[in-house]
């Protein structure tokens, strides 16, 4: 079957919301395709004692505040999905569940973007399908020779699931700090990051984040010097929980070992740890396997962009990956913006 529409949005999380937001303001014709049953994007597949690291209001999509979650400084995921549950049915966003888009190809004037149940040919297109959804795993020595369970951040649910058990958490980010965090009270816990791991100081949370990327955005943008950007000031947001085990002695992070064995890992001087699991917060890529056919990926796998715009196929937008489509693209607050930019090139592109 085929279908028509101005613009596709591809992806029905918090980025497609927000483009969807701002194609409707600008009156254009548009249709929301999302992989996933029910509302929420990745949202709804987080770990269950995922909290955000921004209170609600500094987690907002553009027109609509989120409420405060009672008694939680920051909401938890549950909240989240709400939240974008309610976005959708409140400004009528015309989206199809579920339905997965296969591939995005060019035939003249159109862009086709065949799915699942039918093709779509549109003037247009915006990828926003998110990096829950590819995974990233390390290659190290011995993984196939482990003989334990070893999973991703997008496999981990609950402590419950380890009780008693030795896991070792791999990674020195936000997830792998607050899944030791949630891990450390009823397992044997080993927390292993690749360099030291760099707390930021503890009334450091998103919002002063997102205000430290703006000043930057802000800076670069006025030819100003380079006011430098989050990274310098550490990697790990120390939410309440996160803090509460550092705090309590439960968070001391190893330096990354060197091979798995079918027990356990083994370091560089030969220390061993045996192991039941290993949960792999190593961090993802962007979902972007749809577009191949369109042949648009630069050497770092990136595909080139000027603000949101791919730079070889001016058709298409990039919403919601990394900073590379837009500061901040990727959080709650940040990318409203972006999303105005796209759906603003868009209306210009079909005048
Ligand atoms: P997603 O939520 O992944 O939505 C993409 C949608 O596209 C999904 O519904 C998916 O099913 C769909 N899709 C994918 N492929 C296809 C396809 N081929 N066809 C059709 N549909 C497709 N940000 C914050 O602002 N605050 C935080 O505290 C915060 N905490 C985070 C914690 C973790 C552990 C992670 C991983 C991220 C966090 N983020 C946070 C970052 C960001 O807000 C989330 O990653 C968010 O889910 C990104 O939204 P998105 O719309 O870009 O992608």
């Amino acid at each position: 079957m085929s279908h028509s529409a101005q613009v596709v949005v591809i992806g029905g999380g918090q980025a497609g919301l927000a483009a969807g937001y701002h194609l409707r303001r600008l009156g254009l014709d548009f249709v929301i395709l999302d992989a996933q049953a029910t509302p929420g994007g990745a949202w709804q597949h987080a770990w269950h004692s995922l909290h955000l690291f921004s209170p609600a209001a500094y987690s907002s999509l553009p027109g609509r505040l989120m409420p405060a979650q009672t008694g939680q400084t920051y909401p938890d995921a549950q909240h989240v999905v709400e939240y974008l549950a309610d976005y959708e049915k409140r400004y009528e966003l015309p989206i199809e569940r579920p339905v997965r888009v296969l591939g995005v190809h060019r035939d003249g004037r159109f862009l086709w973007v065949e799915t699942d149940s039918g093709t779509w040919h549109a003037r247009a297109v915006i990828s926003a399908t998110g990096t829950w959804w590819r995974p990233f795993l390390p290659a190290v020595p011995g993984q196939a020779a482990f003989g334990g369970r070893q999973l991703h951040t997008v496999e981990y649910h609950r402590p419950a699931d380890f009780a008693g058990q030795r896991v070792i958490v791999v990674g020195g980010g936000n997830s792998g700090a607050q899944i030791a965090a949630d891990l450390a009270y009823d397992t044997d816990l080993t927390w292993v990051t690749q360099r030291p791991s760099r707390f930021l100081a503890d009334d450091i949370d998103g919002r002063v984040l997102f205000d430290v990327a703006s000043a930057r955005r802000r800076a670069l943008d006025e030819g100003r010097t380079d006011t430098g950007g989050v990274a310098s000031l550490g990697d790990i947001v120390a939410v309440p929980p996160v803090r509460q085990a550092r705090d309590a002695g439960l968070l001391k992070a190893s330096p990354m070992f060197l091979r798995l064995e079918r027990d356990g890992v083994v370091w560089a001087d030969g220390t061993r740890a045996e192991a039941d699991a290993i949960v792999w917060c190593t961090g993802f890529r962007p979902a972007l396997s749809h577009l191949a056919p369109l042949q648009l990926r630069g050497r770092r796998g990136h595909i080139a962009t000027e603000g949101t715009r791919a730079v070889d196929e001016p058709r298409l937008h990039l919403l919601g990956y990394g900073d590379w489509t837009g500061p901040a693209s990727a959080t709650l607050i940040g990318v409203g913006r972006p999303a105005r930019e796209a759906a603003r090139g868009i209306a210009d592109l079909l005048t």
